[in-house]
């Protein structure tokens, strides 16, 4: 396994990191987490990623019962969650980024994780009913109160995170220093453009989600869809009817051919690409198999076929390099 720096931060976190959402507590039994957190582990993978909305809490119990029962040791390997959706409470202090929830939903998520504190913790989605001070005053205060160690943002504007920074620099309070996105081949503008300036000021870190587009990327759909197949399912409609699209699999099916063509498979390709970018700390992985965590944490091996010859044919069949603003 390698290791980057989170952001400017101190903090090492593997390159490769591993996420619970729609499959602990929910698609997947507990023995079948079980083994994808020890298989990440024991590969090396220091980051487990969940949040308080995961199967309404249930992701964050299945993750607690695996740690206790494990027993590594707390200073091997980093815990998050998220706040801002909630854990299935339906009322208005329930959910969202004021005072009352963040410190509620922190405690909630402790208690289903069975730790004293969270290494990292994540505004799940900006807040625009609750002001942007209070959000980070709450968050600089359970870094105070040791409960997390850090904290981040996700799917936050470049407008919005710099907004913390300033304020929390105005005020002297810890800010944010890690950002979750969506990246992948398909999704790329946030990463690529948006947030290309404040890599450098404010030193952000990213922690980026959904690198296989929840399984498009691996070619898996081009042949029709399974009962098991994520994008199968009831609730992620929406998400199926965004990316099952003919345009994209197109391009899937080219990529593919490319992919056997220098030798590896599109899924490693696609992982190894998202890892290709430097301002990209750690590459979370999600699966519902065991073998396809083993499959995909072979990704840094492919890392090196990743040539400038082969970083361009790849942006010739996306055609999406997104551009940036011209002054
Ligand atoms: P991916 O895009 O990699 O999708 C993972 C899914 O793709 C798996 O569950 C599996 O689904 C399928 N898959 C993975 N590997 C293979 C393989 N080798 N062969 C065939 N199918 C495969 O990542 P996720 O969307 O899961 O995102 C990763 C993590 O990021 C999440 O778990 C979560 O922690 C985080 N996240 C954060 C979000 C945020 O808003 N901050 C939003 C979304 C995710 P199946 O077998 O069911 O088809």
């Amino acid at each position: 396994m390698e290791f980057s720096k989170l952001g400017k931060s101190g903090l090492p976190v593997s390159r490769l990191s591993f996420g619970t959402w729609i499959t602990f507590g929910n698609q997947i039994g507990y023995d079948i987490a079980k083994e994808l957190m020890i298989i990440a582990y024991d590969a090396g993978v220091n980051f487990f990623d969940n949040a308080e909305v995961y199967a309404h809490g249930k992701s964050e119990e299945v993750m607690g019962k695996i740690l206790k029962e494990t027993g590594w040791t707390r200073d091997s390997y980093l815990v998050s969650s998220k706040v801002f959706f909630g854990a299935g409470g339906k009322l208005p202090t329930q959910k969202g980024l004021h005072r009352k929830h963040i410190r509620e939903a922190c405690d909630a998520a402790l208690k289903r994780l069975q730790l004293d504190y969270l290494d990292l913790y994540f505004c799940h989605r900006p807040d625009k009913s609750t002001p942007i001070e209070e959000t980070i005053w709450s968050m600089h205060q359970l870094i105070l109160a040791g409960k997390i160690l850090y904290w981040g943002t996700s799917e936050w504007s470049a407008q919005e995170i710099m907004e913390a920074h300033m304020l929390a620099a105005r005020h002297n309070l810890i800010p944010p220093v890690v950002e979750q996105p969506q990246y992948n081949m398909l999704h790329r503008h946030k990463v690529e453009v948006e947030f290309s300036q404040i890599y450098k000021t404010v030193g952000l870190g990213l922690t980026i989600w959904s690198p296989l587009a929840s399984g498009l990327l691996t070619g898996k759909y081009n042949n029709g869809i399974s009962e098991d197949y994520r994008l199968k399912r009831a609730e992620l409609s929406w998400l199926a009817e965004r990316n099952l699209v003919e345009e994209n699999l197109k391009k899937v099916r080219r990529l593919m051919d490319l992919a056997h063509d220098v030798g590896t498979d599109l899924t490693r390709l696609a992982i190894a690409w998202c890892l290709k970018n430097s301002d990209v700390s750690t590459v979370l992985l999600g699966a519902s198999k065991p073998e396809q965590l083993k499959h995909n944490l072979t990704s840094l091996e492919v890392l090196t076929l990743l040539t400038d010859d082969v970083l361009q044919r790849i942006e010739l069949i996306l055609d999406n390099k997104p551009l940036h603003p011209q002054f």
